[in-house]
């Protein structure tokens, strides 16, 4: 199959976890993909490497380092994409960190971080794409959310505010681009296995059980999960679709 026959994807933070799973689902259905990462190997020893991945199915693709916290990193990113492969049709906006803490345990450098990253650099990714977007025939943008875009929980204050901010600004996006037929929308996972809650399922089986009661689904997800919802966002099936936080979860939001 080749969905996204002669496009290309922009994926940030693609180097580990559901990144790497959108780049790599991307580059086998036939797109052109750019790695956007401040790292090129994944987080997780357990984890293969996008590049082998991007290899195997015979991909053009290429790495970036890039920090989303950096607007210059950003546009010689984009720069990069656009004489390598002729422009830019997909930007997913999946770089993300996540920390624990109420709101009077959080500390300020931290609250300010998980801000720079989730929110104020998927904002810059979008604002400097855009003008390549537009000359796409069908730009899309893919904002990672969260479950935690779309309901609160324990623990988890600045974690909560960035993804519900990504929600609605995805919301508010599909609005202002709707008109040039630029698709905006955000992925809402749950529970997802990956190093962002590695330390955690290994060292807190009481939170770990907390976690799999929340999830009517009998497992947690996998990075491959949210990739096959990323290719109907980015692919033509999704043409109709805008302003939409899809929610792959294994039912944790349908309580
Ligand atoms: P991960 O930690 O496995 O991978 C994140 C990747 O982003 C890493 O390769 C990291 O190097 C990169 N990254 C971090 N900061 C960056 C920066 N400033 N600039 C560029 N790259 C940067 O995380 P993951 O679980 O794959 O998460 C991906 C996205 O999905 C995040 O936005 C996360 O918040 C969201 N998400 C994850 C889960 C989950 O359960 N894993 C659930 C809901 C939402």
């Amino acid at each position: 199959m080749s969905r996204l026959a002669g496009k290309v994807a922009l994926v940030t933070g693609a180097s580990s976890g559901i990144g790497n799973a959108i780049a790599a689902t991307f580059g086998r259905e036939g797109a052109s993909v750019v790695v956007a990462d401040v790292r090129r190997d994944p987080k997780l020893d357990t984890e293969r490497s996008v590049f082998d991945k991007l290899d195997e199915v015979g991909a053009d693709y290429t790495f970036v380092e890039m920090d989303v916290t950096d607007p210059e990193q950003i546009q010689s990113a984009i720069d990069t994409t656009v004489s390598e492969f002729g422009g830019l049709d997909i930007l997913v906006n999946n770089a993300g960190i996540y920390y624990q803490y109420t709101v009077d345990e959080t500390p300020l450098d931290e609250w300010d971080e998980i801000m720079d990253v989730n929110l104020r650099g998927l904002f810059l990714c979008c604002k400097l794409a855009l003008p390549h977007l537009r000359e796409s025939d069908n730009g899309k943008i893919i904002n990672l959310s969260s479950i935690l875009g779309l309901v609160g929980a324990g623990n988890s204050g600045a974690y909560c505010a960035s993804k519900g901010a990504v929600s609605n600004l995805t919301r508010q996006m599909a609005l202002d681009y709707a008109a040039e037929e630029i698709n905006v929308n955000a992925l809402a996972p749950g529970i997802i296995e990956t190093a962002q809650n590695a330390e955690w399922r290994e060292n807190d089986p009481e939170l770990l059980a907390d976690w799999q009661a929340s999830t009517p689904w009998p497992r947690f997800g996998q990075p491959e999960d949210i990739a096959d919802a990323a290719l109907f966002l980015a692919s033509d099936e999704s043409n109709f679709v805008t302003g939409h936080i899809l929610s792959v979860d294994g039912g944790w939001t349908a309580r």
